[in-house]
């Protein structure tokens, strides 16, 4: 197959202005086509790379990585906090193991740092014991339930009455890890196209055809509120791995039944970075989970920056499809939400300075479950679920998904090749 950016210029200059239903774009066989080069997208490329297949990753940003899987905590989760036999949580400890041996075998930057989950009231106590047992129930079997004065002997800075230790707990630098994903794609014959957006799909008899269009032809087109694709690819695969655009993406799929694509909800989480230089914590320090989030909990980068974070704030998800796809979301971090950190914080680190938090970043949780409902498990759905063979839809790849990845793509290749 020729390279997807020359076709799209091609069909570029053929089609300019016209709609999607009158565009005659004009029409290429593919044999995988991976929406999104996020983490999973690019995991998901190269494990189908390594099956034999012939891959064409579509990207609508001009770089890999731009969404969630750059905006996140970068913590190797260990597959604590999800309900047991849940996807969520066998392909945590799956992909936590998997993404130690690959971390090492290429030399991605990594580091088991050892994560302390602690109560800071009586009332919370029992939590952790639920948490312990939640934990084995997964396959999690190396917590460690500790007194608070052994855990604060470990950590002078902190206070807490009880705490669970996860020593399988650890860090991972996202970028490098992605950078191996796609050289290892790339090796194998993958192709990445950027600048290029999936506006819409078809389920046919022939199979599936999807739209494409440059990105910026997207920019110019969303002022007239006019999406005219420039290329159908035709893959005899397709893989929706496109994070917080999944469910808008799989709503333009024309035959594919509604009813099997849930409904989208997103939580903004943004973190605030420790302005003095050491850190005061040498392992992660979570409290107890919280409604919608792990809580607010102390990470560290591979440099050393400390940051807090993320908070759970709801957001609008009722954007335009075109404006998800192009990753038109509210990043910014609000300095004032720093008064709701403090508090949170000095339950559990007391010593924090007023003044010492600063702005840092925010991601966003592709959640599909709203305020107050229980949580959800990621949802990988195929010819199984709604009935189309070749596709396979990514919904609500959350935390920990960054941890999930290559055992997500190793799910897909297992159930779906
Ligand atoms: C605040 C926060 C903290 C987190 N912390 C952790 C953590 O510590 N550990 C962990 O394991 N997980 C964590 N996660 C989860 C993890 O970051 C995500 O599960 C993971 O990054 C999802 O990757 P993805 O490839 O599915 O999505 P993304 O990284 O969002 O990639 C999707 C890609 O699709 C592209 N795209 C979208 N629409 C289109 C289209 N129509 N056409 C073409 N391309 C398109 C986008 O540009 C994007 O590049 C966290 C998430 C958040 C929000």
């Amino acid at each position: 197959m020729l390279p997807l950016r020359r076709l799209a210029v091609a069909g570029l200059r053929r089609d300019r202005g016209r709609g999607l239903a009158s565009s005659g774009a004009p029409r290429e066989a593919a044999d995988a086509v991976v929406v999104g080069a996020g983490v999973v997208g690019l995991a998901v490329a190269r494990a189908l790379a390594m099956a034999g297949r012939e891959v064409v990753v579509v990207e609508a940003a001009p770089s890999f990585g731009t969404g969630t899987s750059s905006r996140n905590s970068e913590v190797i989760h260990a597959g604590i906090y999800y309900s047991p036999n849940s996807l969520k949580a066998r392909l945590c400890v799956r992909g936590k193991e998997m993404l130690y041996k690959y971390c090492a075998e290429r030399g991605v930057p990594h580091k088991l740092l050892g994560k302390l989950i602690v109560a800071t009231s009586a009332a919370e106590t029992p939590k952790l014991d639920m948490l312990l047992r939640n934990a084995k129930e997964s396959g999690v079997d190396d917590l460690r339930m500790m007194e608070g004065s052994q855990a604060m002997e470990m950590e002078p800075e902190l206070q807490c009455l009880k705490a669970l230790l996860s020593p399988s707990t650890g860090i991972v630098d996202s970028h490098s890890f992605m950078l191996s994903l796609l050289a290892d794609a790339e090796n194998l014959g993958t192709t990445i196209s950027y600048n290029t957006a999936v506006v819409g799909g078809h389920v046919g008899y022939d199979g599936l055809e999807l739209h494409v269009s440059e990105s910026k032809e997207l920019q110019d087109d969303y002022v007239e509120s006019h999406v005219s694709p420039q290329l159908t690819l035709l893959p005899k695969l397709l893989i929706n791995a496109a994070g917080l655009s999944a469910v808008p993406l799989a709503k333009t799929f024309h035959g594919l039944s509604q009813g099997c694509v849930p409904t989208a909800y997103y939580a903004r989480g943004c973190y605030f970075t420790l302005s003095q230089s050491k850190s005061p914590f040498s392992r992660l320090i979570y409290p107890l989970p919280e409604d919608g989030g792990i809580g607010v909990h102390v990470t560290l980068d591979l440099n050393g920056l400390v940051k807090f974070g993320p908070d759970v704030e709801w957001i609008d998800g009722g954007m335009d499809p075109v404006s998800c796809f192009l990753n038109r979301f509210d990043y910014s971090v609000n300095p004032q939400r720093c008064s709701r950190f403090y508090p949170v914080i000095r339950k559990y680190f007391p010593n924090l300075k007023d003044g010492c938090l600063e702005p840092g970043y925010s991601g966003i949780r592709p959640k599909l479950c709203g305020p107050g409902q229980p949580p959800t498990d990621f949802v990988i759905q195929g010819e199984d679920v709604h009935g189309i063979p070749g596709l396979v839809n990514l919904f609500g790849i959350e935390s920990p998904g960054l941890t999930s990845s290559l055992a997500i793509a190793e799910h897909i290749v297992s159930r779906y090749l």
